[in-house]
């Protein structure tokens, strides 16, 4: 089981996860934060051993079994422009990235939202906002990571695309320490972008571990797909993408969902 006083024994921040609610199983962890934040101050932690209705993008579902993963969201309240916002995302994806690196673990960041061990998935990202006259009343990052589930607990449409830091790394792996690594990570890139809208060095990293630049993907927007090449990142945090006929797009996040030529990546 999840301790919170062994999380905070790990912590070193000074706003996020300094208030955690904890459930034993819940719907969303996402749900329950939006339910909670006009009420609660910034860097509220809401974490659940299971969620029943966990989600992705796009309405999506999130598998969340009981007790073998990091299913959480973070309660966030910047106080900047609509279009810089919804680059949260980033941060989350950064942040996991760097604690799964001080775990000796090498993974790579899949832009905007997902992060990538031996090709298949470990973690996803799902931000959500509320959004006042144009300025946003809170932003809600919600993080889900597979830690210690085993092939069985996936069903045969997750299996070829997801895995766990158990399947990869052979070890069960301790959840408290790695949540408390992961929310030191996420202070210490919101806090520039919080402070002064600067996404430098989340920007950075997301560039250095992506697995998408150089490759070629399929962009897919509703019905519609189409195929290019990833050229980089670009200083906004926007996906840049050449396509056959030498049209370069800037790809915001969330409006599409990238996958491989072939397979998920
Ligand atoms: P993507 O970023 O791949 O477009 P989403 O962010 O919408 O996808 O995530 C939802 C999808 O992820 C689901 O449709 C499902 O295929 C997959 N999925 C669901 N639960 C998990 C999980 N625990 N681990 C990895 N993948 C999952």
């Amino acid at each position: 089981m999840l301790d919170m006083n062994s999380i905070e024994r790990h912590l070193n921040t000074s706003f996020i996860g300094r208030y955690m609610e904890y459930h034993e199983s819940i719907a969303s962890t996402n749900s329950r934060a939006k339910d909670l934040a006009h009420q609660k101050q910034e860097g509220t932690v809401i974490i659940a051993e299971e969620q029943t209705q966990g989600k992705g993008r796009l309405s999506r579902k999130w598998l969340s079994p009981k007790g073998k993963g990091l299913w959480f969201s973070i309660l966030l309240k910047p106080d900047l422009e609509a279009d810089k916002v919804y680059k949260t995302t980033l941060i989350g994806a950064a942040a996991v990235n760097e604690a799964l690196k001080d775990m000796g673990i090498k993974s790579y960041i899949k832009w905007p939202n997902d992060i990538i061990v031996e090709g298949k998935k470990v973690c996803g990202i799902l931000t959500e906002m509320s959004w006042g006259r144009d300025r946003v009343n809170y932003v809600v990052m919600g993080i889900g990571i597979n830690v210690n589930l085993e092939a069985e607990d996936f069903d045969d449409e997750i299996r070829e695309k997801a895995t766990s830091l158990k399947i990869v790394t052979g070890k069960e792996i301790e959840r408290n320490r790695l949540l408390a690594s992961i929310l030191n990570q996420v202070e210490k890139l919101y806090t520039p972008f919080k402070e002064r809208g600067d996404l430098k060095e989340t920007i950075q990293i997301c560039r250095r571990e992506s697995i998408l630049i150089g490759k070629d993907v399929r962009l897919i927007r509703g019905d519609s797909e189409e195929i290019g090449k990833v050229l980089d990142i670009d200083e906004q945090g926007q996906l840049v993408v050449e396509y056959a006929d030498g049209k370069i797009e800037k790809v915001l996040s969330g409006e599409v969902s990238i996958r491989g030529r072939e397979g998920y990546i």
